[in-house]
């Protein structure tokens, strides 16, 4: 398999994992597929390459059930709920690999010092635009890729270690890929992309397993709240070619409801015929947090970046308003309006 590394960035790696006795894994603030299937495959890595080393993993919060599998053992400890825990394996490790984030903050304010402030060395694997190199020691950032967990298993295959990719292990990556193709659909993916999950069927990968345990686990709960949201909390602006979805914290705190149960929601809005760009929009905290989508020709991560102080991928983006809902969707439709 061809991949995009440079091979003194190869030693590089290979000499910061054989110099570190105590090594932590990190990803970003709600963790997804990626973020959980990378660090988890890392794990595994990690545990079969250097079994003499301690390996950890931290995340600033816990990821959402759908994607708990692919951490059966608990491995995962995560800083909302033990933040002592993770403060010391920031603090004692010598070696911190970043997955799935380029820049410190994407671990969350209440983390973040912690990373920031880490004596270790840090690599960062990431596919993510406009990284922040200079936190890091070691880079491999590659915005063209679908997903970490793509890269990841190039870095795997480019050291040598394919024979290391386990049926466990290849399930973590599968799950990363897949969910953040939105199941092979999105742009980004690649003919590498096929060919990598072309080796990880061969490794002995259940593919059906991991759609089924992903995405075809619903509670009837959850069937039912995303239909209220889109029979309920739905406006579509055909002149705009648009769609927002929206949910107060008024109706969180009245529904039953878990994390994860609105994830991916807005590719349903985004699929609706005629509408090239989505948003949905949820009140947290005193703030909005937006996830937004674009197909065809459009993008989002311009108006994520320029208004919304987020960003993203192309036509999958993030960011916050700080206000009203109300106001928020507002300034999204005032923002179409003027594209
Ligand atoms: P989601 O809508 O699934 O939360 O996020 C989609 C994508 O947008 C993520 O994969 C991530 O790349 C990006 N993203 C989400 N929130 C933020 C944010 O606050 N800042 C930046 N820079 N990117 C974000
Ligand atoms: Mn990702």
């Amino acid at each position: 398999m061809t991949h995009p590394f440079t091979q003194a960035d190869i030693n590089k790696f290979i000499s910061l994992v054989q110099g570190a006795e105590r090594i932590t894994v990190i990803s970003h603030k709600s963790p997804d597929g990626d973020s959980v299937g990378s660090s988890m495959a890392m794990y595994h890595w990690l545990k079969s390459w250097r079994s003499d080393k301690e390996i950890k993993i931290s995340h600033p919060d816990v990821a959402p059930e759908f994607i708990q599998w692919a951490d059966a053992q608990k491995v995962i400890r995560n800083f909302q709920d033990h933040k002592e825990d993770v403060e010391s394996a920031l603090n004692s490790a010598d070696l911190l690999i970043c997955l799935d984030f380029n820049d410190f903050s994407r671990v969350g304010k209440d983390m973040e010092p912690f990373l920031a402030n880490s004596p270790a060395k840090k690599v960062m694997i990431d596919h993510h635009m406009h990284a922040n190199l200079g936190q890091f020691d070691l880079s491999f950032s590659f915005p063209d890729h679908c997903s970490t967990c793509e890269l990841l298993m190039e870095l795997i295959l480019a050291t040598g270690h394919g024979d290391k990719i386990t049926p466990t292990l290849g399930a973590c990556l599968y799950l990363g890929i897949v969910t953040d193709t939105g199941s092979f659909r999105f742009n980004s993916v690649r003919s590498e992309t096929h060919k990598l999950v072309a080796l990880l069927l061969e490794a002995g990968v259940k593919h059906t397993t991991v759609h089924e345990t992903t995405f075809d686990d619903n509670t009837l709960e959850r069937i039912q709240l995303r239909s209220y949201i889109l029979s309920e909390c739905m406006e579509v602006w055909p002149d705009l070619g648009a769609a927002v979805l929206y949910l107060s914290e008024e109706d969180m705190k009245r529904l039953p409801m878990q994390k994860g149960d609105t994830e991916g929601l807005v590719n349903v809005a985004l699929s609706i015929k005629g509408v090239t760009r989505a948003a949905f929009f949820k009140e947290e905290d005193g703030y909005i947090r937006i996830s937004m989508r674009a197909k065809a020709d459009k993008t989002v991560n311009a108006i994520a970046q320029q208004y919304f102080q987020g960003g993203g991928h192309q036509q999958a983006s993030g960011g916050r308003f700080d206000g009203t809902l109300a106001d928020a969707i507002a300034k999204f439709k005032e923002v179409l309006q003027h594209d």
